[in-house]
C-alpha cells in the first residue's frame, strides 16, 4: 500500500468528497489511487489524463461491460468487509468478460461517495479493486469520483478482447447440445445465508470456504478463454442463479432445455450448510445467484469426456441438454420426476 485517501492532500483545494467528512478531498483520493495503481504496459496514458490511451493487439475485438454495486442492495458497509467489496466489484465484471471467452484488459473504476463511508472503508475497497486487478494483469485506467447525498456506490466498466469473431454470445445454443456448467453452485447463496444466521452451527472451515464464495467470488477466466476455442456454442455467467440464467440462454438462442437436477454440481460444504440451515441446497443452485460459475452448451463430441478442460483444469458438469424451443424448459428433480421449470432468478424489479 502507498498512501491512504488522505495523503494527496494539497493538490487542490476544492471538489471535497464529501463535505464535513475529513480532510479527503476527490483530488486527494484519485492521487492516491493513481500512486497504488501505478503504470499498465498497455496503457501508454492512464490515470491522470481526459482519457486513458490503450493498446490492445493486433486481430482482436474489444469487449466492454460495466456493472454497478450499490450498499444495501449489493452489500453492507460494515467495518472489515470493504476490501472484499472491492474485489468483488472487479471480479463480476471480469466474470462478464470471461463469459464472451474474452481476456479481460483494463478497467475503470466510478465512485459515487457518500457521508456515511467510513474513509478506511472506501480506501480498503480501492485496495481490493486494486489488488483483483492486479492478480489478472488488468490495468485500472482512469474513472470518476463524486459525492452523492445517499446510498455509497461503486460502478465499474471492465475492457477486455478477443480473437475477432471468436466471442462466445448467448445465441449460439442448438438442439442436441449439452448443457454444462463450470465448478459447483449454490456457494454464494450459501455464504449469504450463514453471513444471514451467524448463529447456525457449521465447522469454521465449511463456513469460512461459503462466505468467502460470496463475499469474494473468482471469476472463471481461464476457462472461459478455453471454452471460447472450439468448444462452447453459447455461453454466459450464472450471476442470477441457474434457473434464471437458462431461461435468458434459451431466450437468446430460440431453444428449451432439460435440466436434471441430480446432475447440477453442489459442494460437500453447501449440502453441510443447507442442513444446519433447514434449506434446499437445489434451491440454493437453482435460485441463489452470485456464483459467477460459467454456463455453456456445446456439442457432445466437445465436451472434456472426463469432465475438467485440460488446460485450465476446471472442472465441468453436464447438466442436460439444449431441445427445441417448443419444448420449453424441464427440470428432472430429485425424484426423477420432469417438470417445467419453475424458479426464477433474482431480479431488481
Ligand atoms: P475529468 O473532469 O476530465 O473527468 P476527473 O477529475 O474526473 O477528470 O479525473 C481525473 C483523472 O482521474 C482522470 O484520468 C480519471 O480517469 C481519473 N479518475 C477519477 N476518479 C477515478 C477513480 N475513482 N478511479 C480511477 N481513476 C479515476
Ligand atoms: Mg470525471
Amino acid at each position: 500500500m502507498t498512501g491512504g485517501p488522505g495523503t494527496g492532500r494539497g493538490q487542490k483545494g476544492e471538489g471535497r468528497v464529501t463535505p464535513g467528512a475529513g480532510d479527503v478531498t476527490e483530488f486527494g483520493l484519485i492521487a492516491a489511487i493513481a500512486r497504488r495503481v501505478g503504470t499498465h504496459p498497455d496503457a501508454p496514458v492512464g490515470i491522470g489524463d481526459d482519457t486513458a490511451v490503450l493498446t490492445i493487439p493486433p486481430g482482436r475485438q474489444l469487449l466492454a461491460a460495466c456493472d454497478s454495486m450499490v450498499a444495501d442492495v449489493h452489500f453492507r458497509i460494515r467495518p472489515g468487509h470493504g476490501y472484499a467489496v472491492g474485489r468483488k466489484a472487479l471480479a463480476v465484471n471480469l466474470s462478464d468478460i470471461a463469459a464472451m471467452g474474452g481476456r479481460p484488459a483494463f478497467a475503470l473504476l466510478s465512485l459515487a461517495v457518500t457521508p456515511d463511508v467510513p474513509r478506511p472503508f472506501l480506501w480498503d475497497v480501492v485496495r481490493g479493486l486494486a489488488d483483483e486487478a492486479d492478480a489478472f494483469g488488468v490495468g485500472l485506467v482512469g474513472g470518476d469520483t463524486v459525492s452523492a447525498p445517499r446510498d455509497f456506490s461503486i460502478h465499474v466498466t471492465v475492457l477486455g478482447h478477443v480473437e475477432a469473431g471468436r466471442a462466445v454470445t448467448r445465441k449460439g445454443a442448438r438442439p442436441g447440445d449439452l448443457l454444462c456448467v463450470t465448478g459447483h453452485l449454490g456457494a454464494s447463496a450459501a455464504g449469504l445465508a450463514l453471513l444471514e444466521h451467524p448463529d447456525a452451527s457449521v465447522p469454521d472451515p465449511v463456513r469460512e470456504v461459503l462466505v468467502r464464495s460470496h463475499l469474494q467470488p473468482r471469476a472463471r477466466v481461464e476457462a472461459g478463454e478455453e471454452l471460447a476455442e472450439g468448444i462452447a456454442t453459447a455461453m454466459m455467467d450464472i450471476s442470477d442463479g441457474l434457473a434464471g440464467d437458462v431461461r435468458h440462454l434459451c431466450r437468446e438462442s430460440g431453444v428449451g432445455a432439460v435440466i436434471d437436477a441430480r446432475r447440477i454440481p453442489i459442494a460437500d460444504a453447501t449440502r453441510t450448510a443447507a442442513r444446519a440451515l433447514g434449506a434446499d441446497p437445489l434451491r440454493w443452485a437453482l435460485g441463489g445467484g452470485e456464483d459467477y460459475e460459467l454456463l455453456f452448451t456445446a456439442p457432445a463430441g466437445a465436451c472434456p469426456p472426463d469432465g475438467v478442460l485440460p488446460r485450465s483444469g476446471t472442472p465441468v458438469t453436464i447438466i442436460g441438454e439444449i431441445v427445441t424451443a417448443s419444448e420449453g424448459i424441464t427440470l428432472i428433480d430429485g425424484r426423477g420426476r420432469r417438470r417445467a421449470l419453475e424458479i426464477h432468478g433474482f431480479t431488481h424489479f
